[in-house]
């Protein structure tokens, strides 16, 4: 009788489990391509096998028309926005660093001392998501669960990879320079598992340093880029600005910063992607798990070489190859159908003020660092304050409260200095006073973005925008993002496999919607901070 029951019970919890199972994915795979603008997709496509990001687009549902709903359009709050459904005002993760008024220092989004590296002892392993205020899908997914399906969070960049795998992740991978390994922290274990201490074994940057990093295809048929040795290209850390990139003889530190700004840095973090579904069993339990990859060294990339570069057509032509073998391989291991994947992207980028400047296309740059010293200079000399401006980070001035109150100064009027001051700046076009947002003489839309990325506790008391095409940044190669215009704001947004059909979406959707749209796939429970909405053309 106890048998009999036994037994009973037993296919009653595999009925269970598989009526549950008939109605979500094996398996959800987010895959963020890190700085990857939305014409990315459509530029490069004349080289771009079937099987990639064509495979993608022929096969899946693509929301052509995915915005960034706050600024600035940095790399962890983009990780966080497309995992929580919500924005910097919420969330809490205001940028990739900030000025912290309790500390009086810069905090950086995933920075935790109360941890300690897992598979390191470096600085690097000092990482957990408690700056987090909000819940992730992936969290939401544990939960609705009780934790019996898992979450697992790659990315060579810490953020890249504990932003999205929530609080409650199984594990989290980051890469280390110093180990030349992958590491988590002891907020997620007290060991690495067995399978990711074999891989790191392998020694695979090493192997790929190795092969140098030459173009897939003879140089003089990149049509889509400009002049390899252009003066506004940055060069590889330990090299140069052209092809090939010698990397075979470099070391230490300077080898594996090398490595990240390589193509091999994506191939490294989708073959240890594809040990983590191995290993873990990912798809293969009987709830929906979830891997969270992030592929970073196309940002790393785009920042040295800039989008009108060889090197970036050529990143984007060998992640083509890769996604195709990714995909291959899930359908492989998981099942055609039976796994859920969105790709999109934490943000774009702008291009190179000197190269747009020399298609007469107006752009520019500045430098936060002197733009704050100057600010201080004149305080100083109109109103007698020391160091007024405590920081100048994210496009935000914070104020030195305590100084300014010790001097008995107008706040008010050292206020509305630094704004006229900045608004006489050539690149600045608005300023905005951030205790009064709703007053800034803005367009609805670059309004609402600043609303969002605003946070009370967290953000400054004054922030400038800049005209389209400029940015802060010091030297003169190179280029960077956070700017609220389409070229940092527009992102890919394509959903493919599990209930997927083709099509195209042309309205305008957000990347709040993201999570918003996986709560409504998966039925469960919104993100706690999120403000998207699902996205019914892929619901349906
Ligand atoms: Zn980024």
């Amino acid at each position: 009788m106890k048998r009999l029951l036994l037994s009973l019970l037993f296919f009653c919890t595999l009925f269970t489990a598989f009526a549950q199972q008939s109605e979500r994915p094996a398996l959800v795979v987010g895959l963020v391509v890190d700085q990857m603008r939305w014409d990315y997709l459509y530029r490069y496509a004349d080289r771009y096998g079937n099987d990639g990001f064509k495979r993608l687009l022929r096969e899946g549902f693509s929301c052509d028309n995915t915005f960034i709903p706050y600024t600035p359009t940095y790399t962890a709050p983009g990780h966080t926005c497309i995992y929580t459904g919500s924005v910097p005002s919420l969330h809490g993760i205001i940028s990739n660093t900030w000025w912290d008024r309790s500390s009086d220092t810069t905090m950086y989004c995933t920075q935790d001392n109360s941890v300690h590296g897992i598979g390191s002892s470096s600085k690097a392993g000092k990482m957990s998501p408690r700056n987090l205020w909000a819940s992730t899908i992936t969290d939401e997914l544990r939960l609705s669960t009780n934790f019996r399906n898992k979450t697992v969070a790659i990315a060579l960049k810490d953020r890249g990879a504990i932003l999205p795998g929530g609080h409650t992740a199984n594990g989290a991978y980051w890469f280390d320079n110093e180990t030349e390994s992958w590491i988590t922290s002891s907020f997620y274990a007290n060991a690495l598992p067995a399978w990711v201490s074999a891989f790191n074994k392998r020694g695979l940057p090493r192997e790929y340093l190795s092969r140098n990093w030459n173009t897939l295809y003879p140089i003089g048929t990149y049509a889509q880029s400009g002049r390899d040795t252009a003066y506004w290209e940055g060069v590889q850390p330990g090299g140069t600005n052209f092809f090939p990139h010698r990397m075979d003889s470099l070391k230490g530190h300077t080898a594996m910063e090398a490595f990240r700004v390589s193509p091999w840095g994506n191939s490294f973090t989708l073959q240890f992607a594809q040990e983590a579904v191995r290993s873990e069993r990912l798809g293969k339990g009987a709830f929906t798990d979830f891997l969270t990859v992030s592929l970073s060294s196309t940002d790393y990339i785009g920042h040295a070489f800039g989008p009108n570069s060889i090197e970036i057509e050529d990143t984007y032509l060998r992640l083509d190859r890769e996604i195709a073998a990714f995909l291959k391989f899930l359908d492989a291991q998981v099942g055609k159908g039976k796994y859920l994947l969105f790709l999109t992207a934490d943000h774009g980028a702008a291009h190179t003020p000197a190269y747009a400047n020399s298609q007469r296309l107006p752009a520019g740059r500045i430098s936060d660092y002197a733009l704050m010293d100057s600010l201080n200079a004149a305080l100083n000399r109109d109103f007698g304050v020391t160091r007024a401006v405590r920081s100048l980070i994210n496009y935000q001035v914070y104020l030195n409260e305590e100084k300014i109150e010790e001097a008995h100064a107008d706040r008010a009027a050292i206020k509305h200095f630094i704004m006229n001051r900045l608004l006489r700046i050539p690149g600045v076009s608005k300023v905005i006073d951030l205790d009064n947002i709703a007053a800034a003489p803005l367009p609805p839309k670059i309004r609402d973005m600043v609303l969002n990325g605003y946070n009370q506790k967290l953000s400054g008391n004054i922030q400038y925008v800049f005209k389209p095409q400029w940015f802060d940044w010091g030297g003169v190669t190179g280029t960077t993002h956070g700017a609220p215009y389409p070229y940092d704001a527009h992102i890919p947004l394509v959903w493919f496999g599990w209930k997927q059909k083709p099509g195209r979406l042309v309205r305008e959707v957000y990347m709040t919607d993201i999570a918003a749209t996986l709560a409504a796939l998966l039925r469960v429970q919104m993100p706690n901070g999120c403000i998207g909405q699902p996205i019914g053309e892929v619901v349906r």
